[in-house]
């Protein structure tokens, strides 16, 4: 096809030719052959450029067309391209240029290049490399909803977002809060540098705590006489989800060891829900001459029995006398009786869970596991911690023979436990036979008392024992009668305990 500048440039060398040629006639010059050669050359020179220099340039064919797009960390394989030139293929002919970084996002521009003789073409192919993969959200320790009792203590930022073109972008993650009642949910939402985004949510429960629990550390009543000093044990405490709160326990009241009587130090804590709760520690303060002298400790073994133990605490409140039970194990419904012990300022002992002899002195491990056991018990119903003991049988038994040398090492063993065992040194006979005559029992007992001395009577309130509560009035009588005073156990008794024989 004819285009202007080949119309120019045809007409042009035409010129040339006549000007040549009039330039030889000018000339006169007689030298034709000059004339031709210079037609020759001029002619020559106008077919090249009609035929080449100006004919249509080469073509560029991509294959794939002008634009491919990538995935970031793909790899770019050019797609291929032909090249031709007035119907020669001139394929071999193309430079190509221009590198493609696949692992960084962006546009590339490949070059496609191809002269061949005068004929010039350049085509260009963009490369966009891209990152469409959204980035990750982890919530770390799991997706499902959880349980909280505090909303200030929401972690939010328990969660990782990782991008796989821009790696850790967990500090750009847009985090919101969005409460409804109970519900609180937290929303995460984090774009990569790409604008791809991921999005993630949190459900939290807010819980509603119960009472909190207070576990006084040492004895929840505690004797001392005048001069000693009180030493402070403090408690711990957990609200109703098992969290500590210990720290939040206040501490209230004042022991005066100076002054004899009871003082009460208040324990109260209050969870983060606003709930709250209390125990309290009686510390007794008595006279240095207190419980010194003529004293009787009435003791009750092997109860608590439905039958008579109330009846006996009866009898006790009536006289205003505090005694001492040492008790084996007993079901829930009596539970109450256990409270009722310990509420009417009388002490609980252990004798043990269970009164077997031959399980609970088979090894140290049994015996002390024996007492455990019921000590448990009673702190679980009346957050009583039991010190005092008493051997099943008594520490000089001989029942425990078949273990030799069992209660040698037990009557050591408790001591380094914490506990401070009491056998007795007046016998009211109630063990003896399934109920003793009363008036035996009071004779026991009146003969067995000794002045100027501790007196640990020894009686029983399981169920067969009514003949005991029907003595007890005249005991106590006799007693009051005879100068003695009464107490319970304390941390002030000193022991009175028999010789070991096994
Ligand atoms: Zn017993």
């Amino acid at each position: 096809m004819l285009d202007p500048i080949k119309i120019v440039l045809l007409v042009f060398t035409a010129l040339m030719i006549v000007a040549a040629s009039v330039f030889c006639v000018r000339m006169k010059s007689s030298r034709l052959s000059s004339i031709g050669l210079v037609s020759i050359v001029s002619l020559f020179f106008a077919t090249l450029f009609f035929y080449y220099g100006y004919s249509d340039a080469p073509e560029i064919a991509l294959a794939g067309g002008g634009e491919v797009t990538i995935e970031v960390f793909g790899s770019y394989k050019e797609p291929g391209y032909t090249a031709e030139f007035n119907g020669i293929d001139v394929t071999n002919e193309v430079r190509v240029s221009g590198d493609v970084d696949t692992d960084k996002t962006g546009d590339y521009t490949v070059k496609y290049t191809v002269n061949f003789l005068f004929g010039h073409a350049v085509k260009r192919r963009t490369v966009h490399v891209v990152d469409t993969k959204p980035p990750e959200i982890e919530l770390l320790g799991g997706e499902e909803t959880w349980m909280i009792y505090d909303p200030d203590e929401i972690d939010t930022g328990n969660f990782t977002a990782y991008d796989n073109y821009d790696g850790d972008i967990t500090d750009k993650a847009v985090v919101s809060t969005l409460r409804n009642g109970d519900c609180i949910t937290v929303s995460y939402l984090v774009a990569d540098s790409s604008g791809n985004e991921a999005h993630a949510t949190r459900t939290f429960e807010v819980g509603h705590l119960g009472i909190p629990k207070i576990n006084l550390n040492g004895y929840s009543t505690i004797t001392l006489r005048t001069g000693s000093a009180y030493e402070e044990q403090g408690a711990t405490a957990a609200d109703s989800a098992g969290r500590d709160i210990t720290e939040r326990i206040v501490v209230s009241g004042r022991v005066d060891t100076g002054n004899p009587g009871i003082y009460r130090i208040t324990y109260s804590v209050t969870d983060s829900q606003n709930n709250e709760s209390a125990v309290m520690r009686i510390v007794n303060v008595v006279s240095e001459d207190y419980a010194r002298g003529n004293m009787v400790y009435l003791t009750f073994d092997d109860g608590p029995s439905r039958k008579n133990t109330p009846r006996i605490l009866d009898v006790l409140k009536k006289h205003s006398v505090k005694a001492t039970f040492f008790i084996i194990n007993f079901s829930d419904g009596d539970s109450d009786i256990i409270r009722r012990i310990l509420d009417e300022g009388h002490t609980v002992g252990i004798h043990g869970y269970s009164h077997r002899y031959k399980e609970i002195y088979a090894s140290e491990e049994a015996f002390m596991k024996n007492i455990t056991r019921l000590g448990k018990r009673v702190y679980d119903i009346s957050g009583a911690k039991v010190k005092f003991i008493r051997f099943p049988g008594g520490s000089s038994n001989v029942v425990s023979a078949f273990n030799p040398g069992i209660m040698t090492r037990l009557t050591k063993k408790v001591l380094e436990e914490g506990y401070v065992y009491y056998d007795w040194n007046v016998e009211s006979g109630d063990a003896s036979v399934k109920a003793a005559d009363k008036d035996v029992i009071v004779g026991n007992v009146i003969n067995g008392l000794k002045p100027g001395r501790d007196n640990v009577v020894l009686m029983h309130d399981s169920k067969e024992k009514t003949t005991t509560v029907e003595a007890l009035p005249e005991i106590i009588e006799y007693c009051r009668s005879q100068g003695y005073d009464f107490a319970p156990i304390t941390d002030v008794t000193e022991p009175v305990i028999h010789k070991v024989k096994n």
